[in-house]
């Protein structure tokens, strides 16, 4: 039995003893302190939180569980856990009065969803008895097991859970800056402010105008986003803005969905994928008829964008191309949210560190970091993603919380993007540990048929629609 284990079945043995509650509380201290006083924080945090997790099987306080971030990943933990442990004290700290929402929001480009469909509000968790309080988290003391807010609050917690999201890092591209993202080049991959003002841009771009989309280096939030995006604005021009050029410069040569997302630029776009796509894929290419105003220049074809210029407009490639464009769209390299490292949680990589099982930070007993901000292996950086890991944590807190092993986690992920706008593609894939890492578990192919018919494709694309609400329904409400 492994010190844990032992631990965590005294304090289960003393729990279930016949003694009164008072001398009970003042047993499971006393391992807690007998332990702290050996050096041992991992088990004495495991001794604070069975305490409480006895505690609340004995009637007593139910456990609290903090949450910090509610976009997917803490909306659904708390929705869930709540579910699981109904008598669960769950407050969640947000720091804005709503959710904008990420995914799908490059539809706003096109003006097939307005900002205001983005808008997520927290009415469905309060309902569920959830505590949502608006918020900005700016510490953590996981020794007295308490979060800090920029109001000067502190909230104190027996599980903490956080799922921040991302930063973007403007400042590591030369030229770049938050305040040139926030008035000349925005970069959207926060849905807000940029997105709206990179719609009015388009709006603004004049006929035969040149929109860029710098594409961001590995890892980062959704992996076909950057590729449905041009895709979108490309279609969008092709009725709004006459003979505009849209142009990919890419840090990689390679994304997930690309074979898919280059048969549907083919088909749509007159887009000749280049090599080594245009063999592999030569079953299911057609010949352009035409010339096309969609450009990828990956990496190998020195495409990597390395630094932009506000005042004139360009972005600068690895090989020394000056790229003019009267729109550009900078999506920068990103790391975890800023908070994760206010609070200790991150690593050399930027993101947390987590033991797969559980999502239980290796870095603080007790934390738990869910969706982008963690490091998950192979799962993306997905909506999807935080969704399956919020419910698989909620999981094992409940087991912890009731002295149960945690079961042994799945997860899956499915991330559907547009070629065009009845155009639908799609990755599907399971996930299991496999020699301690998330590995892909799929049996069958991750992507659509390459054979696809076009009422499959259109059927993607009303599937991609629905996810968009099922996926928001699931998570908020
Ligand atoms: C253009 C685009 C398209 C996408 N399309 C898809 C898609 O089709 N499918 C898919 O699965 N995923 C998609 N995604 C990705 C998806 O939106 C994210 O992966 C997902 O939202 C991650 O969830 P999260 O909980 O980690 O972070 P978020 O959902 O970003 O939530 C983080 C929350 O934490 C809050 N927060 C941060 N810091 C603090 C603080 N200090 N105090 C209090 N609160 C704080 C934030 O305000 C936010 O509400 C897309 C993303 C983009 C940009």
């Amino acid at each position: 039995m492994d010190k844990n284990r032992f631990f965590l079945k005294a304090v289960q043995d003393v729990s279930r003893a016949d003694i009164p509650e008072a001398s009970r509380r003042l047993l499971l201290k006393g391992f807690a302190s007998a332990l702290l006083t050996a050096g041992w924080a991992g088990p004495m945090a495991l001794a604070s939180r069975a305490e409480a997790a006895q505690a609340a099987a004995a009637g007593g306080a139910p456990a609290r569980i903090l949450v910090v971030g509610a976009g997917v990943g803490g909306a659904t933990f708390a929705k869930y856990m709540k579910m699981f442990s109904p008598g669960a004290d769950i407050t969640v700290l947000e720091r804005n009065p709503y959710f904008t929402r990420h995914y799908g929001s490059s539809e706003v480009l096109t003006g097939a969803v307005s900002m205001d469909d983005l808008r997520v509000d927290y009415e469905g968790l309060r309902q569920r008895g959830i505590r949502v309080l608006e918020e900005n988290v700016v510490g953590l003391d996981p020794d007295a097991r308490e979060v800090r807010t920029a109001s000067g609050g502190r909230f104190g917690y027996d599980f903490l859970v956080v799922s921040p999201g991302i930063e973007l890092l403007y400042d590591a591209v030369p030229g770049y800056s938050t305040a040139v993202a926030e008035t000349r080049i925005p970069s959207g991959w926060i849905a807000g402010r940029q997105t709206a003002l990179l719609r009015r841009q388009l709006l603004d771009m004049p006929e035969n105008g040149t929109f860029v989309l710098a594409a961001p280096p590995n890892p980062y939030r959704c992996p076909p986003g950057p590729y449905e995006r041009a895709a979108l604005v490309y279609e969008w021009t092709r009725t709004h803005k006459k003979g505009a050029r849209v142009i990919v410069l890419d840090p990689k040569n390679d994304f997930v969905t690309d074979e898919t997302m280059l048969i549907g630029w083919n088909h749509l776009y007159e887009f000749e994928p280049p090599e080594p796509y245009r063999t592999r894929l030569k079953d299911y290419l057609k010949k352009p008829g035409g010339a096309t105003s969609l450009f990828w220049r990956r990496k190998d074809e020195g495409g990597a964008p390395v630094a932009v210029d506000p005042g004139a407009m360009t972005v600068t490639t690895a090989s020394g191309e000056v790229v003019r464009a009267d729109v550009i769209n900078f999506i920068p390299p990103m790391r975890a949210a800023r908070i994760a490292a206010q609070m200790g949680l991150t690593d050399k990589s930027g993101f947390c560190p987590v033991d797969r099982r559980t999502f239980e930070s290796t870095v603080h007993p007790g934390v738990y970091v869910l969706g982008d901000a963690s490091i998950a292996d192979a799962m993306p950086k997905s909506g999807f993603s935080a969704n399956t890991q919020a419910k698989v944590t909620a999981r094992a807190i409940t087991e912890t919380i009731a002295g149960r092993p945690v079961p042994e986690p799945a997860w899956s992920n499915t991330c559907y993007a547009l070629a065009g706008d009845a155009w639908g593609i799609f990755v599907a894939d399971t996930f299991r540990i496999v020699e301690g890492k998330i590995a892909r578990t799929n049996t069958r192919a991750r992507y659509q048929f390459y054979t696809a018919t076009d009422g499959e494709r259109r059927a993607a694309a009303r599937y991609l629609r629905s996810w968009i609400r099922t996926i928001t329904l699931d998570s908020f409400v």
